[in-house]
C-alpha cells in the first residue's frame, strides 16, 4: 500500500549513493524550524560525506502544516523534483525505502526501536547518521544502533501501540489525558459516552477515529469509570462514563438515556420504569438513586447484605451490585481503570475477587 505512494525516481532507487533524509527532524534542528537545514545537510553531506550523494527527503504531513508558506514552497519545490515526499506517518515509508535500497543512507535521530521485528536490519546497522551544529555548518555522526534484545523490541512496539496516531508531540499527548465524545449525528460512536476508542488527531484538532469530525472534550481519563449491565450474571453491555457524566437508565432512549430495551426482551424491560435509576460519576465515584420506579431498585453488598434504593444519591462499591426490580437487571462496575498511557487491568473480571475497594 505504501510503495504506491512512494515518488521514487527509478535511478535513486538502485544508487548506491542515495541518501534519505528524515525532514522532519532536520528542519527541527533549531527552533523555529527551518527548511533551510535541508539545504545545509545537502551541501554539508556532499562536502563531508559523498560527493555523488543524491537525497530523498520523507515528510510527515503534521510537519508541513508546521512550516511557514516559504518553507512549504521550498517543500513544493523538492517534491516536483520527485526529491521528496509527504506522508502521514514518515517513519515507515523511510524505512521501507531504505529496505529497497541497500546501501541507502539514512540522516535522523531515531533509532526506529519499534519497528526492528520487522526491519532485522536495524539491529546494529550503521547506516543512521545524526546531523548537528557545529560553527554554524551541519555535520554528522554515526548513530550507535545495538542491536536489542527481543522482549525489548516487543516493549517498544507495544509503547509506540499506546501512542494513538497523529499525537506526535508532547503538547498533543495532554489530550489523551482526557476522555472524548463525538456528537456527529450518524457516526457509529455518536451514541456512546465516552468514546472507548482512542481519538485521532489531524492539524492541531481532536477528531473522531470513526467520521473524523472534532471531538467534544469531556472529563480526565483517569475519572472515567465503567458500568456493567448484566442479566443473571452474563454481561450484556459495558458503558463508560466520563467525570461529570449521568445517565438516566430505563425504558426510553434520548440524550443522557441508557435504554433498557436495547439489551431486554420486551417481557422484561417492562418491569422496568420509565425512569428508573440514575447513576453519575462524580469525580471517579459512582453514585445511583432510584427515580422512583414502580419495582424499585437495591443495592446488594458483601455477604448479600441489602439496602434499599431512595431518592438519596449512593455510593455505588467496586463489588457492590445494583439490582432493578428485584434483579431482573443488575449494574455494577468494571475495575478498569485507565490513564495516559497507562493500562491496567480490568480487576472486577471475574467479579468479586478484589476485597478492597480502591475506587474510593
Ligand atoms: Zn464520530
Amino acid at each position: 500500500m505504501l510503495r504506491k505512494q512512494v515518488i521514487v525516481n527509478e535511478s535513486l532507487r538502485v544508487s548506491a549513493d542515495l541518501v534519505i533524509i528524515d525532514l522532519s527532524y532536520v528542519i527541527k534542528l533549531t527552533d523555529p524550524a527551518k527548511w533551510v537545514w535541508v539545504e545545509e545537510c545537502v551541501k554539508s553531506w556532499k562536502e563531508k560525506m559523498n560527493a555523488n550523494a543524491t537525497f530523498l527527503g520523507v515528510m510527515d504531513s503534521k510537519t508541513w502544516y508546521s512550516l511557514n508558506e516559504a518553507d512549504q514552497q521550498s517543500f513544493r519545490m523538492w517534491r516536483n523534483a520527485g526529491r521528496a515526499q509527504k506522508i502521514r506517518f514518515a517513519d515507515p515509508l523511510i524505512l521501507e525505502i531504505a529496505s529497497e535500497n541497500r546501501a541507502a543512507q539514512i540522516i535522523t535521530y531515531d533509532k526506529y526501536r519499534d519497528f526492528r521485528r520487522d526491519h532485522t536490519w536495524l539491529q546494529g546497522t550503521t547506516r543512521i547518521w545524526e546531523p548537528f551544529l557545529e560553527d554554524e555548518t551541519i555535520s554528522f555522526r554515526q548513530v550507535d544502533c545495538p542491536p536489542i534484545p527481543e522482549h525489548d523490541i516487543s516493549k517498544a512496539v507495544q509503547d509506540a501501540g499506546l501512542k494513538p496516531r497523529g499525537f506526535t508531540n508532547r503538547e498533543s499527548w495532554k489530550d489523551l489525558r482526557f476522555d472524548w465524545q463525538c456528537k456527529t449525528i450518524d457516526c457509529r460512536l455518536a451514541n456512546t459516552h465516552a468514546i472507548q476508542e482512542d481519538p485521532a488527531r489531524d492539524n492541531d484538532v481532536v477528531i473522531c477515529p470513526e467520521c473524523r469530525q472534532p471531538l467534544t472534550k469531556l472529563g480526565p481519563r483517569s475519572k472515567t469509570r465503567e458500568v456493567i449491565f448484566l442479566v443473571e450474571s452474563d454481561e450484556l453491555c459495558r458503558v463508560p462514563l466520563a467525570q461529570g457524566e449521568a445517565i438516566t437508565v430505563g425504558r426510553g432512549n434520548g440524550v443522557g438515556r441508557f435504554d433498557v430495551r436495547k439489551i431486554l426482551s420486551l417481557e422484561v424491560a417492562e418491569k422496568i420504569s420509565r425512569d428508573h435509576v440514575c447513576i453519575e460519576n462524580d469525580h471517579g465515584m459512582i453514585f445511583v438513586r432510584d427515580l422512583g420506579s414502580t419495582n424499585g431498585s437495591s443495592v446488594v453488598r458483601d455477604k448479600g447484605r441489602v439496602k434499599t434504593l431512595g431518592a438519596e444519591k449512593y455510593a455505588l462499591g467496586l463489588s457492590d451490585r445494583l439490582h432493578l426490580s428485584r434483579g431482573v437487571l443488575v449494574i455494577r462496575i468494571s475495575g478498569k481503570q485507565r490513564s495516559f498511557g497507562i493500562f491496567t487491568p480490568d480487576l472486577s473480571t471475574p467479579p468479586y475477587l478484589r476485597q478492597k475497594d480502591n475506587l474510593k
